[in-house]
């Protein structure tokens, strides 16, 4: 069921909103203990916060947009009274004071907190395994990796945990286990949606999106979600569109850009490029016009990321000194081996290789070969797009250059473990937005996905492109007859 049928059967009183979350979670009972997508559920406070939107419902109130919708949370978004963990020993007893913006917004609006959704450790990784709390599986085939690092969101949402799901994405983390779990995820514009009360990892490309079944579900979320907040120095202060009210305008006339480069990749699956390709197809027949396009610099994205994310991680964590927050190491003499047993203690390897790489980046002697050079290349990433988006409406790309691999399979060898976001990181360093959407199979039965990017708060148009790909091509009919999904 998606949104727009849960508002209609809640307000004609066939289903009540404490049976929906009761289903929800008796569906995590059943299916939790092999995933392992929820670090907590929250039942308790789900039920009765779904008692309280029967009761408005009973008392003939207007219910708000996302009344009794159940919603997942990763695990980096600070929810108060609520452990926030980011699947790390660091924080694994931390309860935030605070609300994050983006989760205040949803509970006014309606939507009920299932529980929070593991991760790896503090968002660093694209496979779910580096949290310090056990890995994720992939609903499809829980041998494989849910893609990362809202993994944990992804497989809640394909496997019917919750109804819809946030995560963060900061070089890919939305929309790379979207692919891999077949669902629907969009990193919304730099600016757009507020990072108050998300835990930083790299705040210039940190952006919190929705994980949902559908294209239209994550509108209904990007609607409450999307909006300035005075809290969020980087958050923009522009009118929010109804992103409903725009799905099915014509495509006619839309030029949709392929992006030369990324088809041209060694390591793409060619299975993955023909699903993809076939989906450009699809859109030309709703009236789009495709146009091959080049960014030179697009394959750049991922060396100019490893410098930048880095570099900004290791200020950003430089704050869990066993002092302020968090983990202390037990027996140090001084404060400095306190400061430093507390932090090799509490950080897990990823978390401790890029503080080093980022701490490096920035030391005197480096920082102009390393980190002011990533910046430039990241400039000349973003011209390369402004030039694009002079030609086409929408650029379009695989998501990821695989579908989902095995667990363990990268573990041992961060460098390929970086490579599955070859095709997203792009997106993050310029800002823009850009959608996942599944547009197919592979043999083995597991799910591809078709990124789509738009140019600055251009969040309208790419879902009216991804919803009416998706009608289209019916995928999500058949995505729901998965192996796991019974
Ligand atoms: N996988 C990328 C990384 O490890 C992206 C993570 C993210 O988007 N949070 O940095």
């Amino acid at each position: 069921m998606d949104i727009a049928e849960w508002r209609r059967q809640l307000q004609k009183g066939e289903v009540s909103a404490r049976e929906l979350t009761e289903t929800y979670l008796a569906r995590i009972s059943e299916v939790d203990s092999t995933l392992h997508a929820y670090l907590e559920v929250t039942s308790k406070r789900a039920l009765a916060d779904a008692d309280q939107i029967d009761l408005a419902r009973s008392a003939g109130e207007d219910l708000p947009p996302l009344a009794g919708v159940p919603l997942a949370i990763k695990d980096n978004l600070c929810t108060k009274g609520i452990r926030t963990t980011c699947s790390s020993k660091m924080l694994e007893n931390f309860i935030a004071p605070y609300e994050s913006s983006v989760t205040e917004r949803l509970w006014k609006a309606g939507a009920i907190l299932l529980g929070k959704t593991n991760l790896d450790e503090f968002a660093m990784g694209s496979s779910t395994e580096t949290s310090a709390f056990g890995s994720t599986s992939n609903p499809w085939d829980i041998s494989r990796v849910p893609g990362g690092s809202s993994g944990g969101s992804a497989a809640a949402v394909a496997s019917g945990e919750c109804l819809a799901a946030l995560g963060s994405d900061t070089g890919g983390s939305i929309r790379q286990p979207a692919s891999f779990c077949g669902v629907v995820g969009l990193k919304p514009t730099y600016g757009r949606v507020s990072r108050w009360g998300l835990v930083a990892f790299a705040s210039s490309l940190d952006q919190v999106g929705p994980f949902t079944r559908s294209v239209a579900d994550s509108a209904e979320l990007l609607n409450v979600i999307a909006g300035h907040d005075p809290r969020d120095s980087t958050c923009l202060n522009h009118i929010v569109p109804d992103y409903r009210a725009t799905l099915n305008e014509p495509l006619k006339g839309l030029r949709i850009g392929l992006i030369r480069q990324c088809f041209e990749q060694d390591g793409l699956d060619a299975e993955v490029k023909d699903s993809v390709l076939a989906a450009a197809n699809t859109l030309q027949s709703l009236g789009a016009e495709l146009v091959e396009i080049s960014c030179e610099r697009f394959i750049d994205g991922i060396a100019t990321y490893y410098v930048i994310a880095p570099s900004e991680a290791s200020a950003n964590l430089a704050r869990y000194d066993g002092v302020k927050y968090g983990y202390r190491a037990e027996g140090a003499e001084t404060l400095g081996d306190m400061t430093s047993s507390s932090r090799a203690e509490g950080f897990g390897s990823e978390v401790q290789r890029r503080i080093l790489i980022g701490t490096y980046a920035l030391s005197a002697g480096y920082v102009d070969a390393y980190y002011k050079k990533a910046q430039q290349v990241r400039t000349l990433i973003r011209r390369d797009f402004a030039k694009a988006f002079d030609v086409v409406d929408v650029l379009l790309t695989p998501t990821s250059p695989t579908t989902a691999f095995k667990s363990g399979e990268h573990s041992e060898d961060p460098l390929a473990m970086y490579l599955a976001d070859l095709l997203t990181i792009p997106a993050n360093l310029a800002g823009l937005p850009a959608i996942s959407v599944p547009c197919g199979f592979d043999k083995s039965g597991l799910p591809i996905g078709l990124q789509l990017i738009g140019n600055v708060l251009d969040e309208a148009r790419l879902l009216r492109v991804a919803h009416q790909f998706e009608q289209q091509a019916e995928i999500r009919e058949n995505s729901v007859k998965g192996p796991f999904i019974k």
